[in-house]
Formats: structure tokens, sequence, C-alpha cells
């Protein structure tokens, strides 16, 4: 039977192993060893290492997907909020708030009731002070719309930090 000489890769100690075998125990260490052969050099290698490289690699592996799930996850909640946003008098781009909403109803309601109140001093003709009554409406219905929008982007929101959390742990 031909004979490779190797050495242990774990305590250098000289091997004789038949040419076709794949494993060998070291007669010194006790190391389990795998017989590695490439086209030109044959070379003993832990098992051990070998399943922890393995299992390094694949935990390498779960780390990266976890990783671009979440990078996924991050950028489609940005188009996301986007679509949300909304533009404020002073020009500047915001996500709905009952703030916003609370501030387009007060300002609308008292922008009417003076309306009302200035066109009933100056005794305008009848209906020239309904138009306040028109003013508050339109008001009320816009803030109703920014508090339900303010209602949605707080759930997507929520909803988004939950995945992330999930995907996290
Ligand atoms: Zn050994």
């Amino acid at each position: 039977m031909k004979l490779l000489a190797l050495n242990c890769n774990q305590c250098g100690a000289p091997l004789e192993v038949p040419a076709k075998a794949k494993f060998v125990t070291c007669n010194f260490c006790s190391t389990q060893l795998s017989v590695q052969r490439t086209d030109k050099v044959a070379y003993t290698e832990a098992i051990e290492e070998i399943q922890e490289r393995t299992r390094q690699m694949s935990e390498d592996l779960k780390h990266l997907k976890k990783q671009s799930a979440v990078e996924d996850l991050d950028r489609s909640w940005r188009r996301r909020r986007e679509q949300f946003m909304v533009r404020s008098q002073q020009g500047e781009l915001n996500v709905p708030s009952k703030a916003m909403a609370t501030a387009i109803g007060t300002v609308t309601t008292i922008g009417g009731l003076l309306w009302m109140w200035f066109a009933m001093n100056i005794g305008a003709p009848g209906p020239f002070p309904l138009f306040g009554v028109f003013f508050i409406g339109t008001g009320i219905f816009g803030a109703m719309r920014m508090s339900a929008k303010a209602d949605d982007f707080r759930r997507s929101h929520r909803a988004y930090l939950s995945k992330r959390h999930d995907l996290l742990s």
C-alpha cells in the first residue's frame, strides 16, 4: 500500500497516511484530521477546525442576509415616508401630525369667525357673512383629513419599526 508522508497540523508530528485515506487520527495528540489534497500537495487539517470554519461561514452568510433585508426595509420605508410628506406654509416638507391638523382647524375657524364678524359689522348683504361658515367648514374638513393622514403615518411607522425589530432579533 502506498503511503503519504504528512504532518499533523495540530502538533506537527510526522504521519504516514494511506494514499487514499480521507481521515486519519494523529498518534501523538489524538486530533482527528482530514487529509486535504490539491493537485500538487497533500496536507492535514483538524476536523474541528473545518467544522468551525463552516459554521463561521454560514453564520457570516446569515448575518449578511439579515443586513441586506434590513437595508431593503429601510429603503422602502424612506420611499413610503416621502409619500406622506406635506408641505407647510413655510415651504418645508413635514410628516403629517395631529398638531398640524389642530393648527389648520384653529386658524380657519378663527379666520372664518373674524370674516363673519367683519361682514356683519360693515352690514355686508346676505350671503357675505355666510362665506365664513363655508370657510370654517373647509378648514375643519382639511383638519380631519390631516388628522387621518397623521394616524395613517403613525401606523405605518410603527409597523416599520416592529418589522425592523423582528428582523434584527
Ligand atoms: Zn498531532
